[in-house]
């Protein structure tokens, strides 16, 4: 029985209620995910009791035997799964990963080259009000005008004016293939380390459905809860050479006691993902976000770059006449759940944005599969068209709370 709502009722009740939004609306924020039960479990047992500070066999407290063995675990089968040298798995977020990197391998003032935030980027690599932008002068590349995709040649040129100690990629709202390998010939061309923060392709990574950055970049992170469909935390993979420098910026550098719990859920996580089910979800997360661009272009609608090769599209409403923030909070009302995002060279003001991005993550998760899609672009579509017409929103809503049942959250 659940002791919950007998010690606290109000949590017990949010959770309650949390719990029927997740199942009760489409949920396509591109960084999110349902867990496995098996994940929930180990995320939500014993294990939060324990401290490890330390790394396996070298743990500042008794009583770690089987911390060290959960820890070892994870380490491996991340190793395995993405071919990597080391691994580090106490990460407890993705932006803590990231700062690991850049502490272990710059000095405060140091020269990043990273994607623009308004093309795509992350708020770690280099904003002004992250950290990441108050230790480190940086200068960012973006995506051409002519078809939204990073501009190499641009970057390179960029890279041989500013000299950089370090190129950043990866993005949270790109949606085409991010090449690897030009990357690696650029930073070595000057001389520069290469840094990938592969968070919102993790999983397509793993499974083979997006080229690996592992054999190019020096330092890899990611986080566990994106497309990688884990708790939520951070990991970092890099070079063996760089081990030993990453493992003690993240303890006793930066982090305190490692969030057992979480590991063991990212072991977890990380045995789903070596079975080949997890390579078939995969592939439908792909065809769902194709089917999905189809049917809004479909409908009119201009997609960044035209089209997605990822599991995320990025809409242009502008032409549409609404924003970002408006299309969010309208979709919202219908039970479709997205975030305003700004366009490369947007021409609203980030807090209103341009467009909204849609994932296929969290629907592809409950069975939900291309026809689903096409039915989720018409709902997008006619809730657009309607905005004013309270009526056929509601016929939306019921549509939608109807369509829901049929695919049940995991566990
Ligand atoms: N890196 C990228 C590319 C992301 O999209 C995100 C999350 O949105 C992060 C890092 C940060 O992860 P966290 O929210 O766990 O700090």
């Amino acid at each position: 029985v659940s002791a919950l709502p007998a010690t606290d009722p109000e949590i017990g009740a949010l959770i309650e209620r949390e719990i029927r939004r997740q199942s009760e609306n489409l949920e396509l924020i591109a960084s999110e995910n349902f867990t496995s039960r098996a994940v929930m479990e180990a995320q939500g047992s014993c294990l939060t009791n324990k401290y490890a500070e330390g790394y396996p066999g070298r743990r500042w407290y008794g009583g770690c035997e089987n911390m060290d063995e959960i820890e070892l675990l994870a380490i491996d089968r991340a190793k395995q799964l993405f071919g990597a040298e080391h691994v580090n798995v106490q990460p407890h977020s993705g932006s803590q990963a990231n700062m690991a990197v850049y502490f272990a391998s710059l000095q405060p003032g140091d020269k990043l080259l990273s994607m623009d935030l308004a093309h795509g980027g992350h708020l770690t690599h280099g904003f002004k009000m992250n950290f990441s932008g108050r230790f480190f002068q940086v200068t960012h590349y973006g995506v051409r005008p002519e078809d939204e995709r990073i501009d190499y040649d641009g970057l390179a040129k960029m890279a041989e004016v500013h000299r950089p100690r370090m190129i950043v990629a990866g993005a949270s709202s790109y949606p085409a293939i991010i090449d690897f390998p030009a990357l690696r010939q650029i930073a070595d061309a000057v001389g520069a380390l290469l840094f990938v923060d592969m968070a919102h392709v993790a999983g397509l990574v793993a499974a083979g459905l997006h080229p690996s950055p592992v054999p190019y970049a020096d330092f890899v992170t990611t986080t566990t809860h994106k497309t990688l469909r884990g708790p939520r935390g951070g990991m970092i993979l890099c070079r063996a050479a760089y081990a030993k420098e990453i493992d003690s910026q993240i303890f006793p550098g930066i982090q305190g006691g490692p969030l057992m719990h979480v590991i063991a859920a990212k072991a977890v996580c990380l045995k789903e993902a070596l079975q080949p089910e997890f390579q078939m979800y995969q592939n439908q997360v792909l065809r769902n976000a194709r089917a999905l661009a189809e049917a809004l272009r479909h409908h009119g609608y201009r997609l960044v770059t035209g089209t997605t090769e990822n599991h995320l599209l990025l809409i242009d409403l502008r032409p549409r006449g609404i924003s970002g923030r408006d299309a969010q909070v309208l979709l919202d009302r219908v039970g479709i759940t997205v975030n305003k995002n700004a366009i490369p060279f947007d021409t609203l003001p980030p807090y209103q944005a341009g467009g909204i991005r849609l994932g296929t993550p969290a629907v592809t998760t409950r069975g939900m599969r291309e026809n689903e899609m096409f039915d989720i672009g018409d709902w997008i579509h006619r809730a657009l068209t309607h905005r004013n017409d309270s009526d056929v929103l509601e016929k939306i809503r019921e549509e939608i709370l109807s369509a829901t049942v049929a695919f049940p959250l995991p566990g």
